[in-house]
C-alpha cells in the first residue's frame, strides 16, 4: 500500500468552544479565521494577508486543537503533517512530501496547512549534532521555505506550525512573509484548568455537585492534555468499581495516576 504522505480533513468538527481558556490566543487566531473567510475585505486597501503563524508553547496545551479549530470555524480543509515524521526518511522524500502538501492545499484553497513539531525540520541549519540525516532535514526545510515564498498572498492558504522550542528554529522561518506571527499557548492557570475540566467532563457521567474548582486546584502544572487524561482515567476507575457515576475520589485517584505517569516520563527524559 502507498505510504500516507500527510493527513487531510475536509470536514473538521472542532470549533473554538472545544478550546477552553487561551482567550488571548483565540483572539489572535480569530483574525486568521477572518482572513480565510473574507480575504477580499482585508486586501481591499492593498494589504497582504499573512502566510503563516507559529503556535508556541509547552506540550499538550492545545496548539493542534487550536489549529484544527481555525479550520473548523472557517470551514476550510485542514492539511497536516508532523515534523517528527521526517526524522527517518529517505533522501528526497521529505522535500517531495512538502511539495505535494502545498500543491494539494493550493488546489483546495482556502485551506489550512498545519505542521506539528516544526522544530524537527526547522532547526537552525548546520547546527545539529546528528550527521547523516541532517542533509535530508535541510532539504526538507529548504523546500518548506521555497513553498512559502512561492505562493502569493492571494493563494489563500495559511500555514500554522507548532513548536515548544521556538528558540532552536532557523531564523529564516520567522522572516517576513513566512511565520512572521507568533501566538503563545501557555499552560492553563487555575481558571483555565477549571474550564478545561468543564469541556472534558461534558461526555462523562459525573456525580451531582462535583466541585470543578477543587479539581482545578488539585492539578497545578497540568496541561490540557493531562486534564483530558485525568477525566478519562477517572471514568475508567469509577466504571471498574461498578459505580454509576464518577465521583471526587475517582478524580483524585486519576490525578495520582497521571502524576505517577508524568514522573516516570520525566525520569526517562532526564
Ligand atoms: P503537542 O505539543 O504535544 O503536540 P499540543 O499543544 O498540540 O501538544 P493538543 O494536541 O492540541 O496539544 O492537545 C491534546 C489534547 O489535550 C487535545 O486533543 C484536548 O483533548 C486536550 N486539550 C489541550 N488543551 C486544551 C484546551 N485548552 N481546551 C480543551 N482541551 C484541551
Amino acid at each position: 500500500s502507498k505510504a500516507r504522505l500527510f493527513d487531510q480533513n475536509t470536514d473538521v468538527k472542532v470549533s473554538f468552544k472545544d478550546v477552553a481558556g487561551l482567550e488571548g490566543a483565540k483572539e489572535e487566531i480569530q483574525e486568521i479565521v477572518d482572513f480565510l473567510k473574507t480575504p477580499e475585505k482585508y486586501t481591499a486597501l492593498g494589504g497582504k494577508i499573512p502566510k503563516g503563524a507559529l503556535l508556541v508553547g509547552p506540550p499538550g496545551t492545545g496548539k493542534t486543537l487550536l489549529a484544527k479549530a481555525v479550520a473548523g470555524e472557517a470551514k476550510v480543509p485542514f492539511f497536516s503533517l508532523s515534523g517528527s515524521d521526517f526524522v527517518e526518511m529517505f533522501v528526497g522524500v521529505g522535500a517531495s512530501r512538502v511539495r505535494d502538501l502545498f500543491k494539494q492545499a493550493k488546489e483546495k484553497s482556502p485551506s489550512i496547512i498545519f505542521i506539528d513539531e516544526i522544530d524537527a525540520i526547522g532547526r537552525a541549519r548546520g547546527k545539529s549534532n546528528f550527521s547523516g540525516s541532517n542533509d535530508e532535514r535541510e532539504n526538507t526545510l529548504n523546500q518548506l521555505l521555497t513553498e512559502m515564498d512561492g505562493f502569493g498572498s492571494n493563494a489563500n492558504v495559511i500555514v500554522l506550525a507548532a513548536t515548544n522550542r521556538a528558540d532552536v528554529l532557523d531564523k529564516a522561518l520567522m522572516r517576513a512573509g513566512r511565520f512572521d506571527r507568533q501566538i503563545y499557548v501557555d499552560l492553563p492557570d487555575l481558571r483555565e484548568r477549571r474550564e478545561i475540566f468543564e469541556v472534558h467532563l461534558r461526555p462523562i457521567k459525573k456525580e451531582e455537585n462535583l466541585d470543578l474548582e477543587f479539581l482545578a486546584k488539585q492539578t497545578p502544572g497540568f496541561s490540557g492534555a493531562d486534564i483530558a487524561n485525568v477525566c478519562n482515567e477517572a471514568a475508567l476507575i469509577a466504571a471498574r468499581k461498578g459505580n454509576k457515576a464518577v465521583g471526587k475520589q475517582d478524580f483524585l485517584d486519576a490525578v495520582d495516576r497521571i502524576i505517577g505517569g508524568l514522573e516516570k516520563k520525566n525520569k526517562i527524559i532526564t
